[in-house]
């Protein structure tokens, strides 16, 4: 039985993971969960899962520690600890799924300890590409991603030679957004933009699915992953949801990956790649959907396409700069009282006063948490 270390165990992610493993005790046990605020619900899950260990926030620590006591659980606190976390010898499989790049260090610890990484954060990868691509390469340790687009492509080059492949398509519904004008769009407010159409997500990844951030992220997500150029990766509208990415072939051959939208699956495909497990979960009902809409997103509209398009190109740390913005100015947005449009002029404005050189991962680091800090403090 692997052991599975899931970091964001009390999110969106993180809860259809455990519904997963549910599904397969005889596969994956569960060795350790790690949660920041929501300790009441890390409690329960330890309780019901018996992982070895879990991590909380310094914050909640005595509270956790005084309900897991006598259960046999450790409980860890600290920011050093979570780093190191998917080094203990009990976890083989690591789950990311915290949001932001924060994320970054203790995904690089499992990296490095050739840990099976299955990553749903991909901040960190947009932010740090090149040195997470680089410490993978170093220690062979198999990178595979959550995202469903990116599951869908990597289900879809199974078996595919890498110089055979011509484009990937990303499907992108399009948020509560699609059909607004680009003045509704950019003057939405909170409550109209935690409304998406099709998927079931934590609140940052739905704020930037509704100004498409999300899909610029996912670009350069992609582009790292497999290898490609950013004129590579396509963006199609799909407002279904049922088909999750494409890849087309130097014969003009063209597979996809469908499916319900629904996270498990991607999930699962991590977890047991280069296997299939049973799942239980239905297929589309094809006759009863009627027509699969594909169409070219508008990047007037969405121009958060286009910014990300400019930072894959321009290269260096423009994605870390263009992601740790994002972050800061979502985070101000759930707060409430601020148009949507305001976290694109934000991030446009960090990239134009940047010109700077970061490379190494404290550089990095540091970079993202000043980005964030000016975006914080202009904005409050
Ligand atoms: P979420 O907000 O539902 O959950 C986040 C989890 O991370 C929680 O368990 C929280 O306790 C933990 N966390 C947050 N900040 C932390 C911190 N500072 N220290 C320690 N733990 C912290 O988020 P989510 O929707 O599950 O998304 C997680 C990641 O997966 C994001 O990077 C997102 O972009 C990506 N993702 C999510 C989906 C989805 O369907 N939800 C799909 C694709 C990719
Ligand atoms: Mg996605």
């Amino acid at each position: 039985m692997a052991g599975v270390l899931i970091i964001g165990s009390t999110g969106s992610i993180g809860e259809n993971t455990l519904k997963v493993l549910e599904q397969h005790a005889e596969e994956f046990s569960v060795a350790g969960l790690s949660a920041h605020s929501r300790w009441q619900r890390l409690v329960e899950q330890a309780l019901a899962y018996k992982p070895q260990f879990v991590h909380i926030s310094e914050e909640h620590f005595d509270r956790v520690k005084e309900a897991l006591s006598g259960s046999g659980i450790e409980v860890l606190c600290g920011w050093r600890e979570l780093v190191e976390a998917p080094a203990r010898p009990e976890v083989e499989v690591l789950v990311s799924a915290i949001v932001g790049v924060r994320g970054l260090e203790p995904l690089l610890t499992g990296i490095r300890h050739k840990r099976r990484v299955c990553f749903a954060n991909k901040e960190p990868l947009v932010s740090a590409g090149e040195l997470v691509m680089r410490e993978a390469a170093a220690s062979g340790c198999i990178l595979l991603p959550i995202d469903s687009e990116h599951s869908a492509i990597l289900q879809c080059i199974q078996g595919e030679a890498h110089e055979d492949l011509r484009r990937v398509i990303l499907t992108a519904s399009g948020g509560p957004f699609r059909l607004a004008s680009r003045v509704e769009f950019l003057g939405a407010g909170l409550e109209q933009a935690l409304k998406h159409p099709t998927w079931s997500m934590g609140a940052k990844i739905t704020i930037d699915s509704a100004t498409m951030m999300n899909k610029g992220l996912e670009i350069i997500e992609a582009c790292w992953l497999y290898r490609l150029p950013e004129i590579s990766v396509g963006v199609l509208l799909h407002p279904q949801s049922i088909v999750h990415s494409m890849v087309e072939f130097r014969d003009g051959s063209v597979k996809a990956q469908l499916g319900l939208p629904d996270m498990r699956i991607p999930i699962q495909y991590a977890l047991s790649w280069p296997r299939r497990l049973e799942l239980e979960m239905p297929v589309p009902d094809w006759a009863a959907m009627g027509a699969l809409e594909f169409a070219e997103p508008d990047t007037d509209k969405f121009r958060s396409l286009t910014i990300a398009r400019e930072c894959s190109r321009l290269g260096g740390a423009y994605a870390c700069v263009m992601n740790a913005a994002n972050e800061a100015a979502v985070a101000r947005f759930l707060e409430g009282g601020m148009p949507l449009g305001r976290i694109l002029e934000l991030v446009e404005d960090e990239l134009a006063a940047y010109s700077g050189q970061h490379k190494s991962l404290e550089e990095l680091i540091e970079l993202s948490e000043d980005i964030q800090h000016r975006v914080r403090s202009r904005t409050s």
